[in-house]
């Protein structure tokens, strides 16, 4: 038996698990660490404590496989996307902190570079609608704020690297200096129609070229892992963002193939082949992989509040005791009894792009209790991802007819069920929901030839559930359309 070990580093903690060659996961082991909040908008993680995180998850991992290290044939990394490390060559030490994707210390240089250059010209070339969450504002903010960096950068000193990067330069013992094309499209200075790193953006942005890593296929040979890691060298073959992961794992390998993770937020994916579709209703469009030398996009559309509308009701409202409960005390009511809830706890996004909108209940009447009132919340994510949904379709000009899912509120089937009478097409929940870190392994493993061919992969993907439409499109548009004056009217109390 042969098996891959996939890393998943994640934004609260780093995971890491053993596949085997059927895709069977075989052991795992996961480690949190700390969140940094020294300021209001900054977040921060200590790069050093997410190696060492790994460094612990890799060895539980593998004591508990009771496998031996020689029968690994290869390495897969999967990292939360956007965070951004800057290190010195020499020494191997951050010259700060990692910000990560979710720190908006780099907002005002966003609005910097948009007025100089126009948010289109920065959009069309790297399918990016300018953000501080992307790692080209937190390069330059530790080039412009830490003493001494912006030289340092200047001489060749320092090194930029998502975390896929850091990674793999401190598992290499520092021989690997690399990302892929995935984690390369988050960065705001990769051109997705060349892929190239962007000479146009690096000047205009001050970047030199120096702090960055060469970008590789995401199936490829990355390099070898220092024997003091495992014992061995073994190598690193596949690595890929999160979400890209998530939608690998899915094995949405053909144009029109969508994933939707219901996680604190939703990520959705679709995979829209070998030609990058420019959004223009602020949709990104990303590079999902390359493989053998052919690159294939994805468009993403994210929804802000998911999962954590369901913790709020839990822990503000007091309403459930775990979030699992919540499919219970929804399901105790026959509908939503007139309750409608829009969660734009940080405004709303996608199509509504209303940064001021704030969150409400809608419909509430002397009978209203808090079934009504969860399944409102749970219906929400359903609404939300139908709205993501539609400008997909719209925009990638593809029917679709189902949708894989993943992440924790996938487990809910009321949700699952709605979701599919909202979208009116199929939602199929695979059996291992762990797609991002099985992404990982798969394009690991594909590059080594454990499995010989996507074909190979696509069948290893069992379905764990799959739901179809339950309710007419005439009762779902309705209950759609009630949908859409909540959220008209939460528009309009501000
Ligand atoms: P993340 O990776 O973003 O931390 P997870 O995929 O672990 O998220 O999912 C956790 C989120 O899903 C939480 O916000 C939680 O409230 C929600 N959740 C978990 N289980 C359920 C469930 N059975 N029904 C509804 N929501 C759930």
């Amino acid at each position: 038996m042969k098996y891959v070990l996939s890393i998943d580093q994640g934004t609260t903690s780093s995971r890491v698990i053993l596949v085997d060659q059927h895709g069977k996961v075989v052991s795992s082991a996961q480690q949190e660490f700390q969140q940094h909040f020294p300021q209001p908008g900054y977040v921060l993680h200590d790069p050093i404590e997410i190696f060492e995180t790994i460094l612990q998850s890799i060895n539980n991992c593998i004591k508990l496989s009771n496998i031996q290290v020689a029968d690994i044939v290869s390495i897969g990394i999967t990292n939360q996307r956007e965070t951004t490390v800057i290190w010195d060559k020499a020494t191997g030490l951050p010259v700060y902190p990692a910000i990560v994707w979710q720190s908006r210390q780099s907002d005002e240089i966003i609005k910097k570079w948009c007025a100089q250059l126009g948010t289109s010209y920065i959009h069309q070339k790297t399918g990016l609608v300018p953000d501080a969450y992307f790692s080209a504002g937190k390069i330059s903010w530790i080039l412009e704020n830490v003493h001494g960096v912006s030289q340092k950068a200047q001489n060749g000193e320092l090194l930029f690297g998502t975390i896929d990067t850091w990674l793999m330069w401190k598992l290499s013992g520092g021989k690997i200096h690399a990302t892929d094309v995935s984690n390369a499209s988050r960065t705001m200075i990769f051109n997705i129609h060349n892929m190239c790193w962007d000479e146009e953006l690096l000047a205009a942005f001050n970047i030199p070229k120096s702090l960055l890593p060469i970008v590789q296929d995401s199936c490829s040979d990355f390099g070898f892992t220092d024997p003091q890691i495992c014992g061995i060298h073994l190598p690193i073959s596949g690595v890929a963002g999160d979400q890209q992961a998530a939608l690998f794992g899915q094995t949405c390998f053909n144009p029109g193939l969508v994933k939707n993770t219901y996680g604190t937020g939703c990520f959705m994916l679709m995979n829209i082949g070998d030609t990058p579709v420019i959004s223009n209703n602020g949709l990104l469009t990303t590079v999902a992989w390359k493989i053998n030398g052919k690159t294939t996009y994805a468009l993403e559309g994210s929804v802000f509040v998911a999962g954590s509308a369901v913790q709020w009701i839990r822990d503000q409202l007091g309403f459930l005791p775990t979030a699992f409960d919540s499919e219970k005390i929804a399901s105790s009511v026959d509908d939503n009894g007139g309750v409608y809830f829009v969660p734009a706890f940080v405004g709303l996004g996608a199509p509504y792009w209303d940064q001021e909108a704030r969150g409400a209940f809608f419909g509430l009447t002397r009978g209203s209790n808090k079934a009504h009132l969860t399944r409102a919340v749970l219906e929400s994510m359903a609404y939300q991802t139908r709205d993501v949904m539609q400008l997909m379709q719209q925009e990638a000009q593809l029917p679709i007819t189902e949708i894989r899912v993943d992440g924790g509120a996938a487990m809910n089937n009321l949700l699952m069920q709605f979701q599919a009478d909202q979208l009116q097409c199929k939602v199929n929940r695979p059996e291992n929901t762990e797609s991002t870190a099985i992404g990982a392994a798969f394009l690991a493993g594909l590059h080594v030839g454990v499995w010989k061919d996507l074909d190979e992969i696509r069948a290893l993907r069992l379905d764990d559930k799959v739901f179809y439409p339950n309710l007419s499109n005439h009762a779902s548009d309705e209950f759609y359309f009630r949908w859409k004056r909540a959220v008209e009217a939460c528009r309009f109390f501000k």
